[in-house]
């Protein structure tokens, strides 16, 4: 995991930091408002100081897939490409293994 800037212009203090993977991290960059994929709105990204999981997405596939369920759960799941192949294969293996989906 990597610590991120939630808003990379807005500096270091803790509550604009959070835990990320490099993948995640990487899709990222300095964004901070990003496209809906459904409307083509641009909306904040997920703020996970700020705003609940479970308000923005749903597991779905067996929780191998992240659905969105807001404009900015949409676009997070598409900017953040948070159901990349290699992903989607490892939830499927801890599903199996009885350590996914996480609790909230
Ligand atoms: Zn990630």
């Amino acid at each position: 995991m990597q610590v991120d800037h939630i808003d990379p212009q807005a500096g270091d203090a803790l509550d604009n930091l959070c835990l990320s993977c490099w993948n995640c991290n990487n899709h990222k960059r300095q964004a901070v408002l990003v496209s809906d994929p459904e409307t083509g709105e641009e909306v904040p990204l997920f703020n996970p100081r700020t705003q609940m999981w479970s308000e923005h997405f749903e597991w779905v596939g067996n929780a191998t897939y992240i659905h969105g369920l807001t404009p900015t759960g949409r676009a997070t799941v598409s900017r953040l490409k948070m159901n990349r192949p290699a992903i989607v294969v490892a939830r499927s293996r801890w599903v199996e293994g009885g350590y996914h989906p996480p609790e909230y």
